[in-house]
Order: structure tokens, then C-alpha cells, then sequence
């Protein structure tokens, strides 16, 4: 049966809340505060609001089953009985799920990780050989019986059969998940049934992993999938929604198949318009044009969203306006900002779109499409309007940054061979082989919370903030001190977040009240939004570390935030190539270098976590991206001398796609995440004839528990055997900030006593 075609709608929504109403009540739940009744209430009551919204915008077709209380991939597991054996025992479903998300004192949760190239982050399935999948399909059955009670235009949103295998990962030694898709077929003919018998006219399957490398080899797949579920004979009409990137040979399979509409993705690769129109592929389907871009916070340029429907409108049966992908990654409303705009991102507000405002902006052009674009005159006014305003502000372009960038491009590093400056740094740092050494924060204790909150009520002044803070550094000085570290850290306790850090410090970056967006399960950040040419009016940390390292002879960490990083965990600007900002930010840091060591700095840290979180999609993208971004590290970090040691760290990640360039940011010293992978990562940079110094984390700080001394010297023996002892450091995985104190101490002085002991040995 063909349901009608429709004209309007978005991939899907924010769901945490409009206040976080969803974080409160889960994190409540989990406390006991709240009950059962209570969470369902609050979660029912913000599908009501969304719904409510979503159809008094005008869409005429609205997302539903996006609502998740921790993430959309768990519930299709769920869903598909592919929740880990590990979890069955928990009979209750709410709790099991939760156990899967967050663990348990006797379970250990699946594994987390990074949803495509969002900041959002997802759980991994496990698919082993004794997963059997069964269909439980109550969420979204019940999901769609509320949203037609209600009187929507519902279209359950639930994720496809391949892109869920595609993000499974296989464990006790079975095979790739993907070869199993055929066992899923007869449960998504199932729910198809389910949900055509309920009154569901559309279903939307989310197959974002079609614009991915392992999607160019999936063509096959799609057209075998879609043909089988689409000659199913009870089913609501299929909508496929490809998103993140163009859908390329993917595009031409769907079109072989009965379903009718696919999703694209007309933002991020602007390729894919032309792609679109001159494939025959759609000739039968409604055609969703995602103009409006999903994941970024910029107002619609509603002129030429508008021509590029024109181009599109014969190369589809029809064509409805949609975002390019899900709004779950934009916060959700500029409206609810209501404060002040911060001095010097005056009147910026105006230029940007979130959730609420992509919404009518997809009504808007939708009306312009269908009805002509006199209807909406006034709305394409306004917009030309914030656009010109936009386009002309001298914010977005500051001669000075741009002509110091050129004269320094031009004018090259400037550092020494790594060879040389570790000679000239051994000579006046003076350190042990095997130096001890910690990733940049300590603990956050209660005073630290506190002293936090109570600036921002207004309790205590900035003075008396200062104060405690500097209370803090002496502290972890002192702990320092004490357990034998030979280079110290000032702990970042005043760092609320190493990016929204220097974004608040930084001209050209502005930063929200509420913009909430969900990073992962109820855990929320509001991510900084770069308008304009970057610029540090003065320093950002100098005070901080000169005060820590006043206190001690050892040498203290100055710690900054790299460019890449800074980029990856904000909204960025799209009137400019990413590589120009990164360039930008690059540059500010570079500053502060030369100021911390013109304070008497001996050695600097310029974190890039997120080095890896930017590599493009596709395969033949990535080589230009890890060129600008290590361009843009090492433009941050040239500016010093070559005695003045530079260090990056780098965490979270598989680093097999970007080894050689961990080798490319020529720091003097890496530190990375190792423990968990016991080690093999040194051979890998070998490989990658990487010959600079490296910290190998010895011990993995994402659980409390505190390694043996033993356990630590076996880390290191084993980094021994990969890397001279005069080319290796000591030091955990990452930032200490999520620990415990006392488990913290523990740890380190096994870590120290482990140095101590193979050194001696050397
Ligand atoms: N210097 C930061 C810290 O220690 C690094 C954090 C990170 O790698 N994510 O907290
Ligand atoms: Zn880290």
C-alpha cells in the first residue's frame, strides 16, 4: 500500500529536553529520587511537547521513535535481542537496558564510541556466535500507538539492518557482524507488519553508514536488503535515510529497489546535488532534500537551498524539503537564549539556526517550493537580510590575524631537527631516562565543584576564585612533589572543559547558555560556536602555570588545548575552509606558547585528543584533512625555541588511520593512550618511523582500580622492548580529572616505584 507523499519534515530531533527535563529525570532514576512512574511521565511528556511542536511548525510528517533514554543504537539492540548475554539475568527491561549502557557493580558495560563524525557517541553491540536474534519491538509500537492517540503524522524512525551490523562489533571470536543481515531481514519484515497493522503509513530506516568507506562496498547489500523488505506486501511505504555524506553507489541500488524515498544529505558534500540529478536512480520516489544542514548552527541560505530544489525538481517523483540529517546534534532553540549577548559576539545570536528554527526554515522553503516564493517573501526578507549582515561584519575578517598567518606561513617552523632539540632540552631540563609525568588535570574535588558554583551564584568574587584555585595548585604541587613526579602539572582545576576553557578567552568564539547538546546518555556539553577571525587579546593560562611553577624547581607543564581539538568540540563557521580556522586558533596558541616560555615555561603541552574525530568519512578525503591538521598543530607549537620542550597528548581512539600523522606533529614528546592496547601502539609508530620521545599510558584511568606496582613495570618492560630508554616517558593514559583522590595517589606512587625500579635495572 502507497501512502501519500509529503512535502516537509526533518530526519529527527533533539530529546534530551528543552531544560535537560530527560537528564534530570534519568540521572535521578538512577538515584533513586525519582521512580519509574515518574520517568516515563517526563519522558512521555517531552514526546507530547516535541510532537505538539514539531506539527504546529506545519511538517507533515514527523520523526517519531527518536525519543531514547540513553541512545538509538542500544535500542535497536534491544529491539533485536542483541543485548549481551551478560545483562539477561536483569529482568527488568529498563534496568537491563541501563545495565548495558552504564554497567553495574558486577557488569560491565558495552563499549562506547563516536557516532560517525559527530561529537555524539553511541554503544557498541555485541555479536557473537550465540546471538540469537528475536524481535521485541514494544518501544516502537508503543512510541507510534502515542503518537497517533495524539493525531501526528507519525514516521517511526528506527535504524537499518546494515548500518546497525555495520556498528556492531563481533566478540568471542565470531565473524563480521554484517555477514549475519540475512537473520534480520524476517524481524524487520516483522516490525514492518507490526507497524503498517498499528497505522504507521511511513517507516524511516536510518542508514547513515552508506556515505562511509565500508558503505562504497555495500551497494549489493543495499539493493539485496531494500529488494527483500520492500516486496514485503504488509508494510508501511520505506523511506531510507542516508545522511553524514553523499550516499554514492548506494543512491543507484536503492533506486533498483520498491521502497519509496530515500533521504540525502545535500550539506556536507555539495557533490551530492549534481550526483542526485543526474542519476535516473529516483525517477519513482519521493526524494528527501536535505537542504537545511542537520549538524551545524548556521541560518539557511534560503536562496540557495531554494535553486538547489529547482535543480533537483525532475530527478524525482517528488521531492520534500528535509534537514540533511538528524537535529539531535544542534541544541534546541536560539530563542531560549535570552541573556545578554557577551561583549564582542554582539548581535551573532541573530545569524544562527538551531533545532526549532531549522524546523520553520524547512517549512518556510518548503512553502516557497510549493506555493512560490511570494507566499513566503517576508520570511526570504528577513533571511537575505541576517545574511548580508553576516556576510558584511568585519568580524568575520581581521587583517592582522590573516596577514601575521601569511608571514608566518611564509616564513616556515623554524625548529630544529627533533634530534637536535632533544639534546639542547636533555642539556637543560636535566631529567632521568624514563622521566614520570601526568596528562594535565587532578582529581576535581568538592572544593573545586563548589568554588565553581559559588562564583556562579555570585557568592564570592573573582578574587576569592583565584584564591582557592591557587590553594588547589599548591596542593597538587606539593602531592607531586612528595610522590617523586619528575615533571609536574598545575591540575586544570580552573578548566571547566579544555575547549569552552580558551573559546571563552578567545575573540571570534561564542558561547551558549543553553545550547545543550547530547554527547552520549544523560551526559550534555555546549559546544562553542566560532563566528568569526580568531583572536587572544592576552594571555590565557600564563598566571596559572607561572604561579604553580613559582612554588617548585621541578619543571611544571604549561597545558594547552590544540586547534584540532578546539574545532572538533565546537560548532564551526562555514564561510571558510575548516583548515583556515584551524590555522586561526593555531595561532592564538602559538602566542600563548611564546608567553609561557618568555615566563619561564620549560616545557609545553598542546593536547589533541581529537585529532583523530575529524578524519573524513571517506578514504580519499583523509590525506588532505591530517595534512591541514598537522600543519595547523605544528604552526601552534613552532613559535618556541628548540630547548623548550613541546608535548602532545592524544586519547580515544584506534590510532591505526592516523599513525603517520602522530609522527607528522613532530612534537618532542607524545604521550597516548596505551594501556588498554597493551603497548602495540609503539610498533605502530616505528612503523611509521615515528623516532621522537612517547608516554605509552602505563595504566588505563577510565576504571578506579589501581594497578600494582608489578603490573605497571610489566607495562614498561614491555614498552622497553619497542622504544630506547632514552626515547620513552612514564605516565598514565589520560587526564586524572574523573578520578578519586585517594585512588589517584595510590596509583601514581606504584607508577613512580615502577620507574624507579626499572631504571635501576637499566
Ligand atoms: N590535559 C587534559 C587533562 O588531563 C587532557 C584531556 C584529554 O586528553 N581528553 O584532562
Ligand atoms: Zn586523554
Amino acid at each position: 500500500m502507497t501512502a501519500p507523499n509529503f512535502s516537509r519534515t526533518v530526519l529527527g530531533v533533539p530529546r534530551i529536553g528543552p531544560r535537560r527535563e530527560l537528564k534530570r529525570a534519568i540521572e535521578g532514576y538512577w538515584k533513586g529520587a525519582v521512580d519509574r512512574a515518574g520517568l516515563e511521565a517526563t519522558a512521555a511528556a517531552l514526546r507530547r511537547e516535541e510532537w505538539a511542536r514539531l506539527v504546529g511548525a506545519g511538517l507533515d510528517s514527523v520523526p517519531t521513535n527518536t525519543f531514547s533514554y540513553y541512545d538509538q543504537i542500544l535500542d535497536t539492540a534491544a529491539m533485536l535481542g542483541a543485548l549481551p548475554p551478560r545483562v539477561a539475568e536483569i529482568a527488568d527491561p529498563v534496568d537491563r537496558y541501563f545495565a548495558a549502557a552504564r554497567g553495574t557493580a558486577t557488569v560491565t558495560p558495552l563499549e562506547m564510541t563516536k557516532w560517525f563524525d559527530t561529537n555524539y557517541h553511541y554503544l557498541v553491540p555485541e555479536i557473537s556466535a550465540a546471538t540469537s536474534f528475536a524481535l521485541h519491538p514494544e518501544k516502537v509500537l508503543g512510541d507510534l500507538d502515542e503518537a497517533l492517540a495524539q493525531g501526528v503524522p507519525a514516521r517511526p524512525v528506527v535504524v537499518g539492518p546494515l548500518t546497525f551490523l555495520a556498528l556492531s562489533k563481533a566478540v568471542d571470536g565470531a565473524g563480521d557482524p554484517l555477514a549475519r543481515v540475512d537473520e534480520l531481514l524476517p524481524l524487520y519484515r516483522e516490525l514492518l507488519g507490526r507497524l503498517a497493522n498499528r497505522g504507521a503509513q511511513w517507516v524511516q530506516l536510518d542508514e547513515p553508514v552508506l556515505v562511509t568507506e565500508a558503505g562504497l562496498g555495500l551497494a549489493e547489500e543495499v539493493a539485496r536488503v531494500y529488494g527483500d523488505l520492500s516486496a514485503a506486501a504488509n508494510r508501511p511505504s520505506i523511506l531510507v535515510a542516508t545522511y553524514f555524506g553523499s550516499p554514492g553507489p548506494s543512491l543507484e541500488a536503492l533506486g533498483s529497489t520498491r521502497i519509496e524515498a530515500v533521504a540525502v544529505d545535500l550539506v556536507t558534500d555539495p557533490a551530492a546535488v549534481d550526483a542526485v540529478a543526474a542519476a535516473p536512480a529516483l525517477q519513482d520516489k519521493l526524494l528527501l532534500a536535505g537542504v537545511v544542514d542537520g549538524r551545524n548552527v548556521w541560518r539557511t541560505d534560503l536562496e540557495k537551498a531554494l535553486a538547489t530544489l529547482g535543480t533537483l525538481s525532475g530527478s524525482a517523483a517528488a521531492l520534500a524539503v528535509s534537514t540533511s540529517c538528524s537535529l539531535l546534534h544542534v541544541p534546541y532553540a536560539v530563542s531560549a537564549e535570552t541573556a545578554p549577548e557577551p561583549t564582542g559576539a554582539e548581535g551573532v545570536r541573530a545569524w544562527l539556526a538551531f533545532a526549532e528554527e531549522k524546523v520553520a526554515e524547512v517549512v518556510v522553503l518548503s512553502r516557497a517550493f510549493t506555493e512560490g516564493r511570494p507566499a513566503v517573501s517576508a520570511e526570504f526578507g528577513r533571511s537575505a537580510a541576517v545574511r548580508a549582515a553576516r556576510e558584511g561584519d568585519p568580524r568575520l575578517h581581521d587583517d592582522a590575524v590573516r596577514d601575521r598567518l601569511r608571514d608566518i606561513r611564509a616564513t616556515g617552523s623554524g625548529r630544529a631537527a627533533a634530534g637536535e632539540r632533544a639534546v639542547v632540552q636533555r642539556e637543560r631540563l636535566g631529567l632521568p631516562p624514563l622521566p614520570t609525568t601526568t596528562i594535565g588535570s587532578y582529581p576535581q574535588t568538592g572544593a573545586i565543584r563548589v568554588a565553581r558554583a559559588d562564583l556562579r551564584a555570585g557568592r564570592i568574587d573573582e578574587a576569592e576564585y583565584v584564591r582557592r584555585m591557587r590553594a588547589e595548585i599548591a596542593d597538587v604541587v606539593k602531592l607531586q612533589e612528595d610522590l617523586g613526579i619528575d615533571v609536574l602539572v598545575h591540575g586544570e582545576p580552573e578548566r571547566n572543559d579544555m575547549v569552552q576553557y580558551f573559546a571563552e578567552r578567545l575573540g571570534g568564539f561564542l558561547a551558549t547558555d543553553n545550547g545543550w547538546v547530547q554527547s552520549y546518555g544523560t551526559r550534555c556539553v555546549r559546544p562553542p560556536i566560532l563566528f568569526g577571525d580568531v583572536r587572544r587579546a592576552e594571555p590565557m593560562t600564563v598566571s596559572w602555570i607561572t604561579y604553580a611553577q613559582n612554588l617548585t624547581d621541578r619543571p611544571v607543564k604549561g597545558m594547552l588545548t590544540g586547534p584540532v581539538t578546539i574545532l572538533a568540540w565546537s560548532f564551526v563557521r562555514d564561510d571558510q575552509p575548516l583548515a583556515d580556522s584551524a590555522d586561526q586558533v593555531a595561532l592564538a596558541i602559538r602566542d600563548e606558547t611564546v608567553d609561557l616560555e618568555e615566563a619561564g615555561v620549560r616545557i609545553i603541552q598542546v593536547d589533541e585528543p581529537a585529532l583523530r574525530e575529524l578524519l573524513p568519512l571517506l578514504a580519499a578525503d583523509r590525506p588532505a584533512y591530517l595534512d591541514w591538521a598537522t600543519a595547523s598543530f605544528r604552526l601552534s607549537t613552532s613559535g618556541v625555541d628548540d630547548d623548550t620542550q613541546i608535548h602532545t597528548h592524544l586519547c580515544y581512539s584506534e590510532f591505526g588511520d592516523v599513525i603517520g600523522a602522530i609522527a607528522d606533529l613532530d612534537a618532542d614528546v607524545t604521550s597516548i593512550e596505551a594501556a588498554r592496547s597493551r603497548m602495540e601502539i609503539l610498533g605502530d609508530l616505528n612503523r611509521a618511523g615515528f623516532a621522537n620521545q612517547v608516554g605509552p599510558g602505563v595504566y588505563d584511568i577510565h576504571s578506579p582500580r589501581v594497578p600494582t606496582q608489578d603490573e605497571v613495570e610489566a607495562s614498561l618492560r614491555a614498552a622497553l622492548g619497542a622504544v630506547p630508554a632514552d626515547r620513552l616517558w612514564v605516565n598514565p593514559d589520560c587526564g586524572l580529572k574523573t578520578r578519586g583522590t585517594e585512588e589517584t595517589v595510590a596509583a601514581l606512587r606504584n607508577m613512580v616505584a615502577a620507574a624507579e625500579a626499572v631504571r635501576a635495572s637499566l
